[in-house]
């Protein structure tokens, strides 16, 4: 049984309502449910969490159900390719993580056609008709990175922003956090903006590149970094070891065990956003069985709307949260989300 409980969510209405709902008697009739992951090299989450996750939740809430899974690995044309063939195959819900959020509208419009809905898992399919989007507040993610940097630099600090995939909603929104909170300390002067890129499908070895870039560009000078996920914040702190730069703000995002080893072993990484991956499975699962068999969404679940360019999106949006070497124990550890030795061995 899941333990839904977790501190990362507790101020959100969504966190009772999930853990209320799983409860709920559910239809027997076996279902196809499709889960359509993005990449493998961005962020090990997809494929060593949201996978598992998703299919525990769907599997205890309707054990006859079956999951068809794929993952896209970074291709918008290999997603389409499989969206079409779970619908084929009788998916009767796609759970898709656009790899494009603007190119898998596609998806949306053609499973529509085939009386089949979609939910836009994590990152927002753009511009569509879309049933449901189940994510975090991904402003909020932005403005934490933003803040922690903000209050760890030195004054007068060059900023160098690598912000992760310009294909991803997420990515802007994440950005757009950040920009809320650095802008006005850019403009009077108190940091100094020295570098920012999106980083084409978040891959870090793009993101070392545009590291190497920016030390390049500021002759060494950079006293911060806002990484947007922690497989960028790697990418970052590889190119700064390089040059032997020590003890700079660094942020992150995802709560990799990578990430959390650089920031309580090796003092690589400052901080990381963590997001109860468990919880947003959860809700999808919830979301999905539903659909599948013919019901209605658990009343409560969704909790906000999001607009996608085309229309404002019934939306479960979850909380996240900061991590730090101090908070480890009380929010990753203490909800299950990894182990101590997983930290001290990332693999
Ligand atoms: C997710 C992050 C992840 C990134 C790269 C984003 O859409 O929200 O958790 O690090 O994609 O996969």
């Amino acid at each position: 049984a899941c333990t839904l409980a977790l501190s990362a969510v507790t101020a959100t209405t969504a966190t009772a309502t999930v853990s209320a709902a799983a409860k709920k008697p559910l239809s027997t009739k076996a279902v196809k449910i499709a889960l359509l992951m993005p990449e493998t090299a961005s962020s090990p989450r997809w494929e060593a969490q949201d996978r598992p996750d998703f299919i525990a939740a769907v599997k205890q809430l309707d054990p006859n159900a079956q999951v068809l899974y794929s993952n896209a690995f970074g291709s918008q044309t290999t997603e389409q390719q499989q969206a079409e063939s779970a619908l084929t195959n009788g998916a009767k819900v796609l759970v898709v993580t656009p790899v494009d959020g603007v190119g898998a509208a596609r998806i949306v419009q053609e499973a529509a056609k085939a009386g089949v809905p979609v939910i836009s898992y994590d990152r927002l399919i753009l511009n569509c008709n879309l049933p449901y989007y189940v994510s975090f507040d991904n402003v909020q993610v932005g403005r934490l990175q933003g803040q922690y940097i903000a209050q760890h630099t030195k004054p007068g600090g060059t900023v160098v922003m690598l912000d992760g995939a310009p294909t991803d909603n997420n990515a802007k929104l994440f950005a757009q956090g950040a920009h809320e909170v650095l802008d006005p300390l850019f403009k009077s002067g108190k940091l100094i903006k020295g570098y920012e890129q999106y980083t084409p499908n978040w891959d870090p070895a793009n993101g070392l590149t545009e590291m190497e870039q920016a030390l390049t560009k500021l002759h060494n000078k950079v006293d911060a970094v806002l990484a947007a996920n922690d497989n960028l914040a790697g990418a970052a702190a590889q190119a700064l070891a390089a040059q032997h730069i020590k003890g700079i703000p660094i942020t992150g995002q995802d709560a990799t065990d990578a990430g959390l080893n650089r920031i309580y072993f090796q003092g690589t990484q400052s901080m990381t956003v963590y997001k109860a991956i468990k919880l947003e499975a959860q809700a999808a699962a919830e979301l999905a069985v539903a659909l599948a068999t013919g019901q209605k969404p658990p009343a409560g679940l969704v909790n906000g709307k999001v607009n996608n360019g085309k229309m404002n999106v019934p939306s479960v949006l979850l909380k996240p949260v900061v991590v730090t070497k101090s908070n480890i124990d009380q929010t990753v550890i203490k909800d299950g989300f990894t182990t101590w030795a997983k930290i001290k061995n990332p693999g």
